[in-house]
């Protein structure tokens, strides 16, 4: 069975087997050095400095990690803009009200850009009231495929003295990212995406400098407590050992295969095939040129075919497909290009989806 859905993906044998390695205690040598591994690994993804950065893990789905990084990185005296434009934004402003963080949302149509005019709007604060201090986005929004634009969010925050807090599950390890913005503080991301490994490890990328001053709001997720003890070659709970040597695993074959441009280029490639092969069978892309990703695309269903016919007939050929969300699950079907997918593999995809048509 060939994974079309966003996570997790088809796994290389290579990282499969990684799996049954030895059984391993945790609080022996050998874990840490796994944990150390994984950690100097994802820094290098994105070429990061070690001194300025702290990859910091956990056993969680990429959620999990979005959870952590928001309830940490939010001070109590802070307030957070929360810039929506799909699912995963609104999942951000729903565990901002489960913490009781002090937070506003901009949420936007989930078919269109983010509206720069509208967020400008939130941040001219009259003088006497309280000032937004953090913005969280979602880079790649899975619900749509669409690729939010972070660089004029950047500049936003640089110009009002904020702080960008990233939700990357599904753009990390692929989608370009600039670390070099000095407002970004943090990306959450999982394993069991772009990276190519198994569910149950995610982490944070955050700088050094936030995790001095982290709140701590949550007990397992609290992520100051993770990098400290990590950096120390400790951690505090039982992790997901064996999802750890399969994140070891897909990162070492990812830098194998030359890093985060080659795997890019690679899914760049493998979603172009599936945009242009479906757009000739007259199934059209959801979004317009310019606004996805190379992660995922959304298309509309065809006329006449519902998301459960076309879902079963290319599951029956060993293509597991993801339906649109809330109200998008009538209009829209999500093919996702990640995990180990060869072109030969789309081209008997679409062979398949053109049987289905006829
Ligand atoms: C997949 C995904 C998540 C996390 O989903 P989990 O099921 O918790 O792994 C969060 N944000 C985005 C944008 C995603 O695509």
């Amino acid at each position: 069975m060939l994974l079309l859905n966003p996570g997790p993906v088809t796994l290389t044998e290579r990282v499969r087997r990684s799996l049954t390695q030895p059984d391993l205690c945790h609080r022996e040598g050998e874990f840490f050095d796994l944990q150390d591994e994984a950690r100097e690994r994802l820094l290098a993804t994105y070429a990061l400095d070690p001194v300025e950065w702290s990859a910091v893990l956990m056993t969680a789905s990429g959620t999990g990690a979005v959870e952590s990084m928001l309830a940490a990185l939010v001070p109590e005296s802070g307030r957070l803009l929360v810039v929506e434009n799909g699912v995963y934004g609104e999942r951000i402003a729903e565990i901002c009200a489960q913490y009781r963080l002090a937070y506003a949302r901009t949420a936007g149509p989930w078919m269109k850009p983010l509206d720069l005019d509208a967020i400008r709007s939130y941040l001219d604060v009259p003088s006497g009231k309280a000032r937004f201090t953090h913005m969280a986005v979602v880079h790649h929004e899975t619900t749509t495929g669409r690729l939010n634009d972070l660089r004029p969010l950047g500049q936003l925050c640089r110009a009002h003295g904020m702080n960008l807090l990233v939700d990357g599950v599904s753009s990390f390890g692929a989608e370009a990212l600039d670390f070099t913005d000095s407002s970004l503080l943090a990306v959450a991301a999982t394993a069991n995406k772009c990276l190519h490994g198994v569910p149950g490890a995610s982490f944070v990328i955050v700088r050094r400098s936030a995790l001095a001053q982290a709140t701590r709001r949550t007990y397992y997720l609290d992520l100051g407590r993770l990098s400290r003890l990590q950096d120390q070659r400790d951690t505090p709970f039982t992790p997901a050992v064996h999802a750890y040597y399969g994140l070891v695993e897909a990162l070492r074959e990812f830098a194998e295969q030359g890093g985060r441009l080659a795997r890019y280029r690679h899914y760049a490639a493998l979603a172009e095939q599936v945009r242009s092969g479906l757009a000739a069978l007259g199934v059209e892309s959801a979004l317009p040129a310019g606004q996805w990703s190379v992660v995922l695309r959304a298309y509309r269903l065809p006329p006449g075919l519902s998301y459960a016919t076309l879902h079963d007939g290319l599951k029956a050929e060993g293509f597991v497909i993801y339906a649109g969300q809330g109200d998008l699950s009538q209009t829209l079907f999500r093919i996702s290009t990640m995990g180990n997918l060869t072109s030969a593999d789309m081209d008997r995809f679409l062979k398949c989806f053109s049987r289905l048509l006829r």
